[in-house]
């Protein structure tokens, strides 16, 4: 027991990091009832041709409305769900709902409009995930070129044989495949040779001050450069401003996504999005 060696050791466990860890159990009980209550929704957020202004695309955004604390932002559940394994069957869920809105928006506007995916670590990993994806095509009826799975830099540091198979297997079925937040992750560049990548999201953090910045300037103009010299198509995240889009158009970016457009919207918003952008570009 920490109380009998001494204050010292005792007086490492302060009062902030026992309602931490509570706050943390309290999160992880409701998360484990949360998929059978339907607490899981989808936002989906429009991702526009840089150069005609229409819809290729919508990126789903995982939100989590729970009674007790309100609406959670997947950066403060995510990790969670990570760490307890239970990304698993929500990721699985995901997906699902993902493809078959998906299908919906192609019967509803006669276009296929493609969805973005995001994929952590973990699920990736999971040796029924590849299946898992395949049954939400099949069940869905969504064409696999449709589905966009976006994964972050951090998986690919792992190197491993496997990484590169699943990879490799999906690239085969026709999924395209995302770097997503590139440019954060620290790792080699080497990777996007040998890894059957589609598309390079750049991360939001360079696009922000790509105007007052002479630095992000110079790097987004490089990933451009470089992706397109690879035959990988780019999106900008985190365009909020008109300004950046004319940039963006200049430096040949082959897609934005951001505020600028629309923030992620709940799947009938989006919908109705679909039907005033359409209307407003024929
Ligand atoms: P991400 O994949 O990089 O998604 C982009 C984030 O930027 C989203 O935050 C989006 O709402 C936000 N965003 C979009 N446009 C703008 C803009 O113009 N300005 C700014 N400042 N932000 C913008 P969100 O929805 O809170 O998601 C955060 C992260 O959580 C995502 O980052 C992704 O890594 C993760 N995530 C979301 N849904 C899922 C999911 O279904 N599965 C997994 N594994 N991760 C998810
Ligand atoms: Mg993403
Ligand atoms: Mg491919
Ligand atoms: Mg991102």
């Amino acid at each position: 027991e920490a109380k009998h060696k001494g204050k010292s050791a005792y007086s490492r466990f302060t009062p902030e990091m026992t309602e931490i860890s509570h706050e943390r159990l309290q999160m992880e009980s409701y998360m484990r009832k949360a998929m059978e209550l339907g607490e899981f929704e989808l936002y989906f957020q429009p991702i526009i041709d840089t150069h005609s202004g229409k819809l290729v695309s919508a990126e789903a955004l995982l939100r989590w409305n729970n009674l007790a604390l309100g609406m959670v932002m997947p950066d403060r559940f995510i990790p969670l769900a990570e760490e307890t394994g239970l990304i698993i069957p929500i990721g699985e869920w995901v997906i699902q709902e993902a493809c078959k809105a998906a299908r919906n928006w192609q019967t509803l506007t006669g276009n296929p409009i493609g969805v973005a995916v995001n994929v952590s670590p973990r699920q990736f990993r999971d040796p029924g995930f590849t299946d898992a994806v395949m049954r939400a095509l099949d069940a869905s009826g969504l064409s696999a070129e449709l589905l966009e799975l976006e994964i972050t830099e951090r998986l690919i540091l792992d190197n491993s044989i496997e990484t590169a198979d699943i990879l490799r297997k999906l690239d085969r079925s026709g999924i395209r495949l995302t770097v997503d937040d590139f440019g954060t992750g620290y790792s080699a560049l080497s990777y996007l040779k040998s890894y059957p990548f589609d598309t390079l999201k750049i991360d939001k953090s360079f696009i922000q001050d790509v105007l007052t910045e002479n630095d992000d300037a110079s790097l987004v103009r490089a990933i451009i450069t470089m992706a397109h010299s690879l035959g990988l198509k780019v999106v900008a995240e985190g365009v909020e401003a008109e300004a950046q889009t004319h940039f963006l158009k200049e430096e040949h970016c082959d897609y934005s996504q951001g505020y600028f457009y629309s923030t992620p919207l709940p799947e009938q918003d989006f919908i109705q999005w679909l039907d005033t952008n359409e209307r407003a570009s024929t």
